[in-house]
């Protein structure tokens, strides 16, 4: 960390003593470090007594207080943002709607009034099953802005999934549209949710937009409400004071992806949007003169964490104009997020390590066509962005003059490690997210719990207490006693997921090397490694290695246990369009990985399949093809994006192979 030169293998060279010594300052004086950020972020209505309070495994922040994220969109109001326009938003076909900070402004208070009026209050958990919409923002802001909790739920979830995530957070009203259009159908999501509902009885209302021309859907009386004709109720320039909410109280539950099993429910708190103000002004260097500039595109659908924070929240955290698309990316054409950063002059592109993938597979031309000369920064989050990406997003997408940042994080903590780019442009290796920010404690124990050496592979940790707002409140549990003093959520779990397994530090349950020059480098989930003749090694890794061969577009990779070396790696392998099947091939793949990473990387099989399986947001879900290839139970599938993978998958396997 006190170097400052750095190795051979940086682009984009610059300097980090001043990112060296800012780490130092807020480990020394967090109060200090974050309280100027905290006063920055929000507005307080009134200022909190105390920074910071441990009770394990709960951490509060700015204790006593007062706040309301909401109450910025006034902010926005007095201010010249009044008519910027905060959201571009568009579907499929082109249809577009530009809303300005005074539309948002009016539409929250509006709607606000409507969430009173059918008697929601503080502490009321509201679902919010929408469509990419700008309403779907509206009805965040709106049961916030009144003390409720948002429940977000994808709304490519099935009944099943709604029903689930409703009932585990006993809402009480949901919010829906009449339907949405993907890859040009529609979807009729009310009665999708009629039937959720059914099993979900802590639903009294729902609330239902109307986004279809027809406007067709089921209203059962005395339950469900047309949207428009309840803000046809209130007055138009209604104003709603907002609920001031002490730092700590419950904000939202966001439930987590769901890679590695059951969604876990996530509690934060309005500290938590401190650390977000943070976490993107430090990677997009997001000061007072970008800001005004900036049109912000992050892709990701506001039903997983990322959307939720990244479009929602840092658009108005910021007062930026964002990009807000409805459908699928490569709908009606490959090249449709590359129109959109065009048509609007994007000046950041934000996605995830699939949407670049799924561009790669479908070849340079498509993003060539267009003029991203806007873009002056690229982001990604979800997975490893492994080099070969990255190089492929820095030529191709970044015409090699935009960084691109890989940004690490969880939906426990948000966002970790990346390179701290305001405060210094600190030198990017490719595959590597590098540094940890400010606060944030990181370090690689091996399987004993000892710091691994440089350049060993182990598992990433920070130090607890967290002395920043980075972490969650609790896990969602104990509903009987939510809304006493002494809620604590579900403390026991807390406890045995994030902070047994290592005394004295939160486990992230990712696989991490730190490297000479104290980058860090993700590789895959701790589960997800492999043992094979003794040699420890991340299935990314070798999905990594196959993805070097030029017919490959995308690959999965998982263990299977075996009687000699302890386990073998069995592959799942999309092709690139143009590429077949056959023994010849699969020989190649196998002696592609084995020349990249060496003799002892046994790849046992080499299953040809169309898709392979990933959740709702866009990861690989391995644990689907591990359960499959050992002939064990599949676990919950409820987040699985395509749950006609696993026939496939099976198909493949039954087929024996290559
Ligand atoms: P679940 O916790 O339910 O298994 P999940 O961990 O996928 O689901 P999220 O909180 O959405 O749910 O995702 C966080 C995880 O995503 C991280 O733990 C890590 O495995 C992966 N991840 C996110 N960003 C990156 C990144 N830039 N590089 C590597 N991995 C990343
Ligand atoms: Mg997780």
């Amino acid at each position: 960390m006190q170097k400052s030169s750095i190795s051979k293998d940086c682009v984009f060279p610059g300097v980090w003593q001043k990112y060296a010594d800012e780490y130092a300052d807020s480990l020394r004086m967090p109060e200090e470090y974050f309280g100027e950020i905290a006063k920055r972020a929000l507005y307080w209505k009134r200022p909190w007594d105390k920074y910071f309070e441990y009770d394990p495994p709960l951490h509060r922040f700015f204790i006593g207080g007062l706040t309301n994220y909401s109450y910025l969109l006034d902010v926005h109001e007095k201010s010249w943002r009044k008519d910027k326009v905060a959201l571009y938003w568009e579907d499929e076909f082109g249809n577009a709607r530009t809303i300005s900070y005074h539309d948002l402004f009016r539409e929250v208070n509006g709607f606000a009034q409507v969430l009173k009026n059918l008697g929601v209050k503080k502490g009321d958990r509201v679902g919010i099953y929408m469509p990419m919409v700008p309403e779907a923002i509206v009805a965040i802001f709106a049961a916030h802005r009144i003390g409720a909790l948002h429940v977000i739920v994808f709304s490519g979830f099935g009944a099943e999934g709604l029903a689930s995530r409703l009932d585990d957070s006993k809402s009480k009203l949901l919010i829906t549209a009449d339907g949405t259009f993907r890859r040009g159908n529609f979807l009729e999501l009310k009665k999708i949710a009629d039937s959720a509902l059914e099993k979900a009885v802590s639903v009294e209302k729902a609330i239902v937009l109307k986004r279809g021309n027809e406007g067709k859907a089921d209203m059962k009386k005395g339950r469900d409400f047309w949207w428009h004709e309840l803000m046809a109720e209130v007055p138009n320039n209604m104003h709603v004071e907002p609920e001031w909410l002490e730092a700590n109280d419950p904000i939202y539950i966001m439930y987590t992806s769901g890679t590695a099993g059951k969604p876990k429910g996530i509690v934060d708190t309005s500290s938590k949007l401190v650390w977000l103000y943070a976490n993107m002004l430090w990677a997009f260097d997001l000061n007072r003169e970008n800001r005004k500039r900036e049109t912000w595109f992050f892709t990701g659908d506001i039903g997983w964490a990322g959307g939720m924070w990244f479009t929602v929240y840092t658009t108005a955290l910021f007062g930026l104009s964002s990009v807000f698309y409805e459908g699928a990316p490569d709908y009606p054409k490959p090249d449709k997020f590359w129109e959109l950063v065009e048509k609007f002059k994007a000046t950041v592109f934000y996605t995830s390590p699939t949407v670049f993938r799924l561009c790669m597979t479908y070849g340079d031309e498509w993003v060539k066509k267009h003029d991203l000369s806007s873009l002056r920064a690229i982001g990604s989050v979800g997975e490893p962005l492994n080099a070969e990406v990255w190089n492929w997003t820095f030529e191709v997408v970044g015409n090699r003059k935009v960084p691109v940042i890989d940004t690490y994080g969880q939906t426990e903590t948000l966002l970790t490690i990346l390179p701290p780019y305001s405060i210094d442009k600190i030198p990017l290796k490719p595959g590597s997210a590098t540094l940890p920010v400010p606060g944030i404690e990181a370090s690689v124990l091996d399987e004993y719990g000892q710091p691994a050496k440089t350049g060993e592979k182990g598992v990433l940790v920070y130090k607890v207490p967290f002395k920043v707002p980075s972490i969650f409140l609790t896990v969602w549990g104990g509903v009987e006693r939510f809304g006493e003093k002494n809620w604590r959520g579900d403390n026991e779990f807390v406890n045995s997921v994030y902070y047994d397994a290592f005394k004295g530090y939160f486990n992230t349950s990712d696989a991490a090397m730190e490297d000479n020059d104290g980058y860090f480098w993700l590789l895959g989930r701790a589960d997800d490694t492999l043992k094979i003749a003794g040699h420890r090694i991340g299935t990314a890794e070798i999905e990594n290695a196959f993805l070097f061969h030029s017919a490959v577009g995308a690959a999965m990779v998982v263990g299977k246990p075996d009687v000699l070396r302890g386990e073998l790696a069995v592959s799942f392998i999309v092709l690139k369009p143009g590429n077949n099947p056959s023994i010849e091939l699969a020989e190649e793949l196998r002696r592609t990985v084995r020349k990249a990473l060496g003799a002892f990387v046994v790849i046992e099989k080499v299953y040809f399949v169309k898709r392979i399986p990933t959740n709702r947001s866009g990861k690989v879900v391995r644990r689907v093809g591990r359960a499959l290839v050992r002939g064990l139970p599949l676990g919950d599938t409820s987040t699985l994006d395509d749950p006609t993978t696993i026939p496939e998958l099976r198909n493949a396997i039954k087929d024996s192979g290559y």
